[in-house]
């Protein structure tokens, strides 16, 4: 745990020395859950953005994007649900005067219950080497089996309680679980209650009267109440999806884990509209886009071992399917994303309240129907995170020094290639520079002459830069330049002319998007 909590400090505080994020305002002390991205962390969010967008909307024919505004009528908001349901269960340590999520203590009390199973579960995979059956242990071990059976037992508690709004029953639990607050240890807890998420803003002078608004909780409503424009104007048949990468704003009760949970943050979302009926199963669209995305995931090469499903047992009030993709976060496991089969709840809803058809005529079937919808919603911040913490490394070199280097999946690398002069004389600043100016149009190129060679190498390790190249005296009578690889260390001398390939096969987004067609 120790370790984590560095590695996470040390997460934030690179973060930030080489600016990829900075806290908001922070002049004035910051803003609390609010992030700005600096110059690297700018350049990675786009290319994490474009590795979404490109294999949804480039890579599908039937997929179609959307910006949508971040205002919307605010019966938008009626009908979706977010006036009356989007709550939080929110209570205060009277001690610490510290406010937790209700459900999360819960929560992070049974997966500490799980730690204590997986530990056993790592303990006897020790003792009993090959011959492990992990299936039979887990089932049959009685401290195992009892403790399983206990946190179910819990969550199915909660999630009751939760589903009926029996808030005191909540606390109740905490109290019986003796629930103690995280950074202290009190006990002395408030109430639980419901906190509503949505901000409140107001459009229009106070002359002619102002209109209350809401800043979006989600992107989705965006695509739901365009559904028919979008589908008219990109003459698209059923199944058809609508991609959309936008702001979102949730008055995030706990506000504690840097870009994990922000109050201002982004989304990309994805509405794949179907058939009704044609969402669960094997060969249903929900198990399809559970798995395509796993697979989106998996194609960064950040190792099968860090992504988990987490189905849901409670299912929101719409939705007749759920599943999380988790991360191994350096807090532990938990959601970066939702795939959500939302039934057709957000469609009949908005024709409810909207009194317009939201329907679809069907020319194969010749019928009219809502279509479902299964929703695909991810955090980019949140995938910012993941990817930052995961890539971030202390490593000894073999000859003993130290470097920290940022092993960035290379297609999200914010500068892809370096290009330094030996030295700063001799022309080689100027043969440099024809260098960049080769590859800038290809790929994002930086020029860096400061400092002696090897701590250019650690400052664009510490970036995450995949490749350097290198021109040294030679280049000028054979025009060749040395590439050190980032990952490897790596050198290896190649022909000016040749470059651009070499790094292309390397960094290009086509390679990865090619890989998750396979
Ligand atoms: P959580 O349970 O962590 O609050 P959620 O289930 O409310 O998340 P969704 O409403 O399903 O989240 O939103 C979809 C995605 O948006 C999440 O998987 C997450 O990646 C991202 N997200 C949600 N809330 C935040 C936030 N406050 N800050 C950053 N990303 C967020």
């Amino acid at each position: 745990m120790a370790k984590n909590d560095d590695l996470f400090k040390k997460v934030v505080a690179h973060a930030k020395e080489y600016g990829f994020i900075f806290p908001s305002s922070e002049i004035y002390d910051g803003l609390s859950a609010v992030y700005d991205y600096g110059p690297y962390g700018s350049m990675m969010k786009n290319n994490i953005k474009e590795y979404w967008w490109k294999s949804m909307v480039q890579m599908h024919e039937n997929i179609v994007g959307l910006d949508a505004a971040i205002f919307m009528h605010p019966t938008t908001w009626k009908a979706s649900g977010h006036v009356d349901a989007f709550n939080d269960p929110l209570i205060d340590n009277k001690d610490t005067k510290r406010r937790y999520r209700a459900d999360v203590l819960v929560e992070d009390y049974v997966a500490k219950m799980e730690d204590k199973v997986q530990k056993e579960i790592t303990k006897a995979k020790k003792r009993f080497g090959d011959a492990f059956d992990e299936e039979k242990f887990v089932t049959t071990a009685p401290h195992v089996v009892e403790n399983r059976a206990r946190q179910h037992e819990i969550i199915k508690r909660m999630s009751h309680d939760l589903d009926i709004n029996d808030l005191a029953d909540v606390k109740n639990l905490i109290d019986e679980l003796e629930i103690s607050d995280p950074d202290t240890g009190s006990r002395n807890w408030t109430e639980v209650r419901q906190f509503n998420l949505m901000f409140g803003t107001k459009v229009g002078s106070v002359a002619e009267g102002t209109t209350d608004l809401y800043l979006r909780p989600e992107t989705a409503q965006g695509i739901f109440v365009n559904f028919l424009n979008v589908q008219k104007s990109a003459r698209q048949k059923i199944p058809f999806g609508i991609a959309q990468i936008g702001k979102a704003f949730r008055n995030e009760i706990v506000a504690r884990q840097f870009i994990f949970r922000m109050r201002e943050f982004e989304q990309m979302e994805m509405q794949f509209f179907i058939r009704p009926n044609t969402e669960l199963g094997e060969e249903g669209w929900f198990n399809k886009w559970r798995q395509k995305r796993l697979k989106w995931h998996l194609n960064l090469g950040m190792g099968a071992e860090n992504y988990r499903f987490h189905d849901h047992d409670k299912l929101a009030h719409y939705a007749n399917a759920a599943t999380d993709i988790e991360f191994n976060f350096p807090f532990g496991f938990k959601e970066l994303e939702g795939i959500h089969s939302r039934t057709n709840f957000d469609l009949s809803n908005h024709e409810k309240f909207s009194g317009k058809k939201m329907q679809y005529f069907d020319p194969e079937t010749n019928e009219s129907y809502t279509p479902f919808v299964v929703e695909t919603s991810i955090g980019l911040d949140r995938m910012f995170l993941a990817v930052f913490s995961h890539s971030l490394v202390d490593e000894t070199l073999p000859d003993g020094s130290e470097r920290t280097v940022l092993r960035l999946p290379y297609v999200l690398a914010p500068v892809k290639v370096a290009v330094p002069p030996l030295l700063k004389k001799d022309g080689l600043p100027e043969e440099a520079h024809k260098i960049v100016k080769l590859l800038k149009y290809d790929f994002n190129t930086v020029y860096d002459e400061k400092d002696a060679i090897g701590r250019r190498y650690r400052r664009q390790d510490a970036i995450g830069t995949p490749i350097c190249v290198t021109v040294d005296h030679d280049t000028l009578t054979d025009g060749k330049v040395t590439i050190r690889h980032r990952d490897t260390m790596e050198q290896q001398r190649v022909d000016i002319s040749d470059l651009r390939d070499i790094i292309s096969k390397e960094v290009d987004m086509r390679y990865a998007l090619e890989r998750l067609e396979e």
